[in-house]
Order: structure tokens, then sequence, then C-alpha cells
């Protein structure tokens, strides 16, 4: 049996003849071991992805790309006519808001005059 120090944690990893792979019992970093005569060296295992994943990394990729992209035509058309919509609808609750203290004022008026 031999002994390596996890280089993730520090620990001490026990490695008996032979063994392939070994996971640290601290820090669960898994490595691949190497045998050279009587040594043995240590190194990060790297595991393949699954299908699963890589499809999802092609998405985020694609999703990545297209979002850098910007707004196609069609939804800079929507979303203009979104602000525009936006802004006339405000044009209109400011015009609506005037015309009421112009009334406001026109009422005050005439009732101030009836009674004095
Ligand atoms: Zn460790």
């Amino acid at each position: 049996m031999k002994t390596l120090t996890c280089p993730e944690c520090g620990n001490e990893l026990r490695i008996f003849e032979g063994l392939e792979s070994i996971e640290c019992r601290i820090c669960e970093k898994e490595y691949t071991l190497t045998w050279e005569n009587d040594n043995v060296s240590l190194s990060p295992l790297v595991r393949e992805l699954t299908p699963a994943e890589k499809e999802l990394q092609r998405l985020l990729s694609d999703f990545s790309k297209e979002w850098m992209k910007g707004p196609t035509p069609e939804q800079k058309k929507i979303i203009e006519d979104f602000l525009m919509d936006f802004k006339r609808s405000r044009d209109e609750q400011t015009e609506t808001e005037k015309r009421e203290a112009e009334l406001r004022e026109q009422y005050l008026k005439k009732k101030a005059e009836h009674h004095g």
C-alpha cells in the first residue's frame, strides 16, 4: 500500500497495489492512478460528458449566440410598436389631465363668481 497527498485538500490517500482510480474521502475529488514500476502518480479524473450534458452545452452555446445577435427585425418591430402605443396612451393621458385641470379651474372660477 502506498500513500499520496490529495492535491485538492491535503488529505492522505491510501492506495492499494493495482488500484486504477481513487476518490478522496474528504473533498470527493476523483483521480486516475498511473502506475510506473512501483511508483504511483495521480491525475484528476476527466469524466466524459454524457450525451444529455453535451446536448445541454450545445443548446446553451446556441442560445448565447442568438442572444448576442440581439432581436430579429420582427422582434424589433414588436418592441417599437409597443413603445409607440405606450407613448400614445401616455400622451392621451396627459391630454385628459390637462382638460380636467382646465374644467376644474373654470368650475372654481364660476363658483367663486356666483358666491362673490
Ligand atoms: Zn481531497
